[in-house]
């Protein structure tokens, strides 16, 4: 394994400020799991958002998402696995841990757990605390990624740390180009927000960390100012220019982002339908970053379903940066 491990390296290593992109078909998936076992970074379609891959037992591996997003240290990643099954390795599972992996696996929602400390997991990817955070996610891709390797996947969004998350793999070329060894082409992420992250406490009692695709009832909102994660930092997803929510027309220096019928250099959904709106947010904040308008201005979006992840989103993407 040593021996395998220096002579991908090699190959890696000459190649340093190239990322490559690779279709995800079987031949790519395999190429981006010989990448992975190396100890390299691989930007991964899911149904969330594009993950920044590596190998969630190595310290090294797991270091390389950290300098490669600029992300600060004190904020823990998530653990892809591929199933309940392979979740016990790592964590404490509760009964209501148990049921919410059945009903929603795979699926995009996280689950925080007690960490088991004595397994294989490096400590940088909960960033020192007693929790984890896993999921098994339903990309296909991904899924038949996990099945390649024999190690789970620590994986973050592919952006660097603050911007906005990628859909695509041209928004993870965005901000990582040079920096990553490959992304792996699995198309447009559907679901288009990352996952609702909730925590499973000792008392069998449920807290949402973080809104996104699936709404959990009778998950208590935690709105404590202890950031558990950077989903919880108030300037997040940031486009670099002020954003404007709850726009309703368009100033002469706007990018506006337009939803229902309203409409704008990009639109949500014309429909007003927030599943589609989810899956086009993170492409519209991008192509207003892009854009030489000064400023980017946003339709005003129902808080509701997936409109509480949209607007979780949107709100940290207007809050100044400082
Ligand atoms: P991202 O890097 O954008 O995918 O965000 C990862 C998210 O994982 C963060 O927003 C955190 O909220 C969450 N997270 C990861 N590990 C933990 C943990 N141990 N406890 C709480 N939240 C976590
Ligand atoms: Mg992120």
């Amino acid at each position: 394994m040593a021996a395998l491990v220096l002579e991908y390296s090699a190959v890696f290593m000459s190649d340093k400020n190239v990322t490559e992109v690779v279709l995800a078909d079987a031949k790519g998936i395999a190429r981006a799991a010989r990448i992975l076992e190396a100890g390299g970074l691989v930007a991964v379609p899911t149904e969330t958002v594009y993950g920044l891959a590596a190998r969630a037992d190595s310290a090294e591996a797991v270091a390389k998402i950290y300098a490669a997003k600029g992300r600060p240290d004190f904020n823990p990643l998530i653990v892809h696995v591929r199933d309940a099954k392979q979740a016990e390795t790592f964590a404490e599972i509760s009964d209501s841990a148990r049921d919410l992996m059945a009903q929603h696996w795979p699926g995009p929602i996280t689950l925080v757990l007690p960490l088991r400390r004595d397994k294989s997991l490096t400590r940088a990817v909960s960033a020192g605390l007693p929790t984890i955070a896993l999921r098994a996610p339903s990309h296909p891709v991904m899924r038949t990624l996990l099945e390649a390797v024999d190690f789970p996947l620590a994986a973050p969004s592919a952006n660097r740390s603050g911007f906005i998350s990628p859909t695509s793999p041209d928004h993870v070329l965005a901000s990582l180009d040079g920096r990553i060894d490959a992304v792996l082409d699995g198309g447009m992420s559907d679901r288009g927000v990352e996952s609702t992250i909730v925590a499973v406490r000792a008392d069998g009692a449920i807290e949402e960390l973080r809104p996104g695709p699936i709404s959990i009832a009778g998950a208590s909102a935690v709105n404590s100012n202890a950031i558990e994660g950077p989903g919880q930092l108030a300037s997040h997803y940031a486009p670099g220019k002020p954003v404007r929510l709850n726009a309703t027309n368009a100033a002469r220096d706007d990018f506006m982002i337009g939803f229902g019928d309203i409409a704008g250099d990009c639109t949500l959904s014309s429909a007003g339908d927030l599943n589609e709106a989810a899956a086009r947010l993170y492409d519209c904040l991008h192509q207003g970053a892009a854009s030489d308008k000064p400023c980017i201005a946003i339709a005003p979006v129902p808080e509701e379903g997936i409109g509480r992840a949209i607007i979780d989103r949107l709100r940290r993407a207007a809050a100044p940066t400082n």
